[in-house]
């Protein structure tokens, strides 16, 4: 994406500066809608108590709520618990808190700074570590410590790499050294055995410098399993080449398919199953259990996304069930004042014309059905500990062709000539359509 681009140029970011004022279409339609939306977040419990979660302690919340659905991937994600994980509870973070703030005029302001006064892992982070960072560099190597958690997440940002990756790849790394596929020799002496936080964080400075074993571990996830071979491949956590966030697949089918159905690979912020983590009930409660029957689910948290991103919006306010469809098709024509925007439906479009765009890129790319998969271990263990025992996603065969016949792309994944031309996309059919 544009991130490699701009890796590849040493660029590292853009900054703008500007001097003139930003003037919505029509100043009171977007006042009204604002309102509305404040409405909406008040009358739905779901929507504020999300709303004063994230104000006070942000994702991290999801610490203690992800090990009591038992969807905490723990150990490569060979369990759904961490043991101890109170000890990395919000209200543990909450005592090392030294700021919160957020987004330019976001209300919720999500984001947390914290410090570990003195010791070997003192430090200042500036923004984190988040929900996903601490199941990184906790779940992970199963080591529910909090100084050494926030260190890792702070050297992660020191040198611009990003956390689920690299805890993934180095959850990975600790299960190839259990399991004999790399020994000390491979991994510079360090001992990747679970619980040693101190190897996790050497390995982020070897992987940072591409020092000694580190130079495998820059590779991620996938190379380097592919390169040591012996069956290493098999428990690299991706898909599509993305490590796969900290929300255990088994446990939450939908969330599960969305990862595996997304063009962009395992992603957290795309697609999320609100229905199925937070109980939201729109646009129809759901089991998360269930094998099938899901992929409306999948289909609608996709597309939600899709839209909701049109108008430069943070992802939270769709998985928090903050705004609905309507509400943001009225906040988008207020403030653009391109009528089309007021339609639902035409927003509904939109966002399947993004979608379909994106999925007709990969095929070209060659990705297909094939690449539309969860890593064997979710189809073919069950998952240990928590609630969630006994778990695993049994119907993959099934939940895909009904999400493509859902999406009018045949059952190899690929977009129908008949749908792209009913979305305007008629241009992409000779670039995918055989
Ligand atoms: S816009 Fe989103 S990420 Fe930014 S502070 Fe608000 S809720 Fe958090």
């Amino acid at each position: 994406g544009v991130g490699t681009v701009m890796g590849a140029k040493n660029l590292k970011a853009l900054a703008i500066v500007g001097t003139g004022r930003v003037t919505p279409h029509d100043p009171k339609a977007l006042k009204a809608a604002v309102a509305e939306q404040l409405e909406w977040v008040k009358a739905n419990p779901m929507s504020s108590v999300s709303f004063d979660v994230m104000h006070t302690t942000g994702t991290i919340a999801g610490i203690e709520y992800g090990n009591s659905l038992g969807t905490f991937p723990t150990r490569n994600n060979r369990w759904g618990q961490m043991e101890g994980f109170e000890k990395i509870a919000s209200s543990e973070y909450q005592k090392l808190l030294t700021r919160k703030y957020g987004c330019y005029a976001c209300r919720v302001k999500c984001y947390c700074g914290y410090k570990v006064k003195s010791g070997r892992y003192k430090c200042v982070s500036v923004g984190g570590p988040n929900y996903e960072s601490v199941w990184a560099f906790t779940g992970t190597i199963d080591s529910p410590e909090l100084e050494p958690t926030i260190y890792a997440d702070t050297r992660c940002d020191d040198v611009g790499v990003d956390t689920i990756s690299m805890g993934v790849t180095i959850g990975c790394a600790f299960e190839l050294f259990e399991r004999g596929l790399i020994t000390t020799k491979d991994t510079d002496g360090l001992k990747l055995v679970w619980g040693n936080h101190d190897a996790a964080l050497q390995l982020i400075e070897k992987t940072a410098r591409r020092e000694g074993f580190g130079d495998l571990l820059a590779e991620g996830s996938v190379r380097m399993t592919q390169r040591l071979g012996r069956g290493a491949e098999a428990y690299a956590m991706h898909i599509k080449g993305q490590e796969m966030p900290g929300y255990e697949p088994r446990g939450l089918k939908a969330q599960g398919m969305n990862f595996a159905t997304a063009n962009v690979g395992a992603n957290h912020n795309y697609g999320y199953a609100s229905q199925e983590i937070y109980g939201v009930q729109v646009p129809r409660p759901t089991d998360p259990y269930a094998d099938e029957g899901n992929a409306d689910i999948t289909k609608y948290n996709q597309d939600v996304t899709a839209m909701i991103e049109t108008g430069i919006q943070c992802t939270f306010y769709s998985i928090c069930d903050w705004i609905t469809p309507e509400i943001f098709s009225k906040l988008l024509v207020a403030a653009t004042g391109i009528p089309e925007h007021g339609d639902v439906q035409h927003m509904w479009k939109v966002a399947e014309r993004i979608y379909n765009i994106e999925r007709a890129f990969a095929i070209r790319e060659g990705f297909g059905r094939k690449d539309d998969s969860l890593p064997q271990r979710i189809l073919t263990e069950e998952l240990q500990k928590g609630p969630a025992e006994g778990q695993r996603v049994r119907k993959q065969d099934v939940f895909l062709d009904q999400y493509y016949d859902l999406r009018g792309w045949d059952r190899s994944g690929i977009p129908t000539e008949k749908k792209l031309r009913e979305l305007g996309l008629g241009d992409l059919v000779s670039d995918i359509v055989k």
